[in-house]
């Protein structure tokens, strides 16, 4: 039967983390609610029945964003609209912020949390590919305390990640961007919610006018995303010249393992965008680094 309500469930509203804590571990199916952006629908839909849900929203300090040289600490309920308007973040990491800024509307923005994100790792999500390419990670802590997971291995596959039953995502991390290292995020939007259908995320250093480090990571298509790894390498060493990076780009797909299509999209022209966003960011990379 199709229905537009969830099964019942209780509602707790924990005061501090060591409880939210205790009541994941102790209620069996429980979950925690963050923004409600993605939860709420699935539960609507009834693909998730939890018996329970954690609502984070009255744990003080977990909404902190802050930084210093070494690079930017989100918490994780610190919402898309508080990252993308943090002056913190631009300072440090501005990729970060103009991702948060281009996620969904308003009141996704407004609602929706980095931790929500990228605990719910949607193939359509932007964090992701964001945070694979500039090296970020994330904080997970379950009741025996707290682990950092890069987001290379955070991020598994279609709402998968390795995140332990109970254990709440804290913080996403962030390296500061140096002088000399430009980063991008550019992203081709469903027209209807805005998710992604293909992306891009891109980081170059450049030294004496050649690239010494890259980094291209495809978001959109596969799911997790993946590194461009044959693309990187035709690009480094490379002026960054229309025409390095046109050849880089054409390597792009050779990182993509397989990929569907769906209604909206087809295999080949997620592909085709794959190769058109590695290209337009890896540009907009050059010029931001020089
Ligand atoms: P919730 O919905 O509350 O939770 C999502 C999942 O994560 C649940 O399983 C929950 O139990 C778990 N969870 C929540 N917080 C934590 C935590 N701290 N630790 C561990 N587990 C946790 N996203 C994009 O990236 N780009 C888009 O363009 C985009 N467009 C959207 C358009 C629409 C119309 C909608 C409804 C959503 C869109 N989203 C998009 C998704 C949006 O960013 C969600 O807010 C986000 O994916 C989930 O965050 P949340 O805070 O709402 O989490």
């Amino acid at each position: 039967m199709y229905t537009m309500r969830p099964t019942a469930f209780d509602y707790h509203r924990p005061a501090t983390l060591d409880e939210a804590l205790s009541l994941l571990d102790e209620i069996e199916d429980s979950r925690p609610l963050a923004g409600g952006h993605s939860l709420l629908p699935i539960m609507k839909l009834r693909l998730a029945m939890p018996a329970a849900l954690v609502d984070l929203g009255a744990i003080p300090g977990l909404d902190e964003i802050s930084g210093n040289g070494g690079g930017l600490t989100i918490g994780g309920m610190a919402t898309h609209a508080a990252v993308a308007g943090s002056e913190v973040a631009i300072g440090i990491a501005p990729v970060i912020p103009e991702t948060a800024a281009g996620i969904g509307d308003l009141q996704v923005r407004n609602c929706g949390t980095i931790g929500g994100s990228v605990a719910h790792a949607d193939p359509g999500a932007d964090y992701p590919a964001v945070l694979m390419a500039l090296g970020g990670a994330i904080t997970a802590t379950g009741r025996n305390g707290e682990r950092e997971i890069s987001a290379d291995d955070f991020f598994r596959g279609i709402f998968e990640t390795a995140l332990e039953p109970g254990e709440l995502v804290t913080s996403v991390t962030v390296p500061a961007t140096p002088a000399g290292t430009g980063a991008t995020y550019l992203k081709h939007r469903h027209p209807a919610s805005g998710y992604t259908i293909a992306a891009a995320a891109a980081a170059v250093s450049v030294e004496g006018g050649k690239c010494t480090k890259a980094s291209l990571v495809v978001g959109g298509v596969t799911a997790p995303p993946v590194h461009a790894t044959a693309a990187v390498e035709a690009v480094t060493g490379t002026d960054g010249s229309e025409d390095a990076i046109a050849a880089a780009v054409e390597k792009v797909p050779e990182s993509i393992p397989h990929t569907t299509g769906d209604s909206y999209a087809s295999a080949e022209y997620r592909t085709h965008l794959a190769k058109v966003l590695s290209a337009r960011a890896l540009k907009r990379a050059f010029e931001r680094a020089g």
